[in-house]
């Protein structure tokens, strides 16, 4: 058998000492010339394997040196085991110009594909947040025409082959270059890939397979969301195109502030004030709660910036079944003004009360603040 192979360097159309670079050139202008694709002459197949074989072995300095002396024989014995290795070459190259991208662009174009995901930003209120909510939002988007179903012909009509690319989605060009003469296949650009021509536009979508709907939608908002959170509405972003599934759409939560209530995670935050009588002597008060008004025992001696915490009265939490706390925060509030009376009384409670100033030795009210939120 490898007496009947033309000479490797003949097949090449290179001197015997040529260098690799001469090798690589001619190998790829001969490539260009006889790759079955390009070349439709009966014998191009064969011819781009003996190119692809003699380049294999010419290109490789071992195997080019056994070819040297020892003629085919020697290039096969012994080399033989990597196999057809030249054809990770001829792929490369004829993907760099015989468009391999537009290619799969084509296809793409012309398979299912699914629809883009959708965002839409809503705004609740603070106790929406907390407790849940079913909310009914308006969304702009693009739905499958129902006149011509997606089609984009008019019904009763439909596509012809494209002319320009007879129904391939794709053109072929041959183009010249210093490296020689090659086929550019781009996307037809008369229909854009499809291979299809719409003749008789749908009525209603002009020929866009789509239209805009205004879809009112209901979002169920679970109880513990809070700014950031996204809620995601299966199948109701933009459909899908050549039969794919819809996208997504995302519905992003913003909560608005509340006139009293903070949120630290699952805590809920509120501040009170108190009058000097009630701290210094204690008392029961209530405070509000998202659930409602509470009783809050302040002990005697209760200081400014006292941090009670009710259990269970927080925000709930997304995916377990428990709920955060409220944080109550005590500020003492001393009387700006005072009547005739209130005056009478403070001096005579001053004549009772020390004068000495004693520096801060407890924990002060910063440091409380810092002990109760974790900043
Ligand atoms: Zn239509
Ligand atoms: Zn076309």
């Amino acid at each position: 058998m490898a007496t009947t192979k033309r000479d490797y360097y003949e097949v090449l159309g290179v001197p015997r000492n040529a260098s690799s670079d001469e090798i690589k050139k001619a190998f790829r202008r001969l490539a260009r010339e006889y790759h079955p694709d390009v070349n439709k002459s009966p014998d191009a197949e064969n011819k781009f394997k003996e190119i692809n074989e003699a380049y294999e072995v010419l290109s490789n300095d071992q195997k080019r040196a056994a070819y040297d002396r020892y003629g085919h024989a020697g290039a096969q014995g012994g080399f033989g085991a990597e196999g057809f290795g030249g054809f990770s070459d001829i792929n490369d190259i004829f993907n760099e110009f015989f468009g391999g991208f537009a290619r799969a662009g084509a296809q793409a174009r012309r398979g299912p594909r699914r629809g883009a995901d959708l965002r839409y930003d809503l705004k609740i209120d603070f106790l929406e947040a907390i407790f849940g909510a079913e909310k009914e939002i308006e969304v702009v988007r693009n739905d499958v025409c129902p006149r011509c179903d997606g089609s984009g012909s008019e019904p009763g009509t439909s596509p012809t082959r494209c002319r320009t690319c007879n129904g391939t989605g794709e053109v072929r060009r041959v183009q010249q270059s210093i490296l020689g003469s090659f086929v550019n296949v781009a996307t037809c650009p008369t229909c854009n890939g499809t291979g299809e021509v719409i003749t008789t536009p749908c009525r209603q979508c002009g020929g866009r397979k789509q239209v805009r709907v205004t879809r009112t939608l209901v979002v169920n908002i679970p109880p513990g969301v809070d700014t950031g959170t996204q809620i995601r509405l299966n199948g109701e972003g933009e459909p899908g195109v050549n039969g794919g599934p819809p996208g997504n759409l995302y519905v992003v939560i913003h909560v608005a502030p509340h006139p009293f209530f903070r949120r630290k995670d699952e805590d809920i935050i509120v501040e009170v004030s108190i009058n000097v009588a009630q701290a210094a002597l204690g008392d029961e008060i209530e405070v509000p709660t998202v659930d409602g008004k509470e009783k809050l025992v302040i002990p005697a001696g209760t200081q400014s910036g006292s941090v009670f915490r009710i259990k269970g009265k927080g925000v709930p939490h997304l995916r377990r079944n428990t709920r955060g706390d409220q944080i109550v925060l005590v500020t003492v509030q001393v009387p700006q003004s005072l009547t005739a009376e209130q005056k009478r009384l403070f001096i005579e409670l001053s004549k009772t009360l020390g004068r000495e100033v004693v520096p801060q030795q407890e924990k002060g009210f910063f440091d409380k603040l810092k002990d109760a939120f974790g900043v």
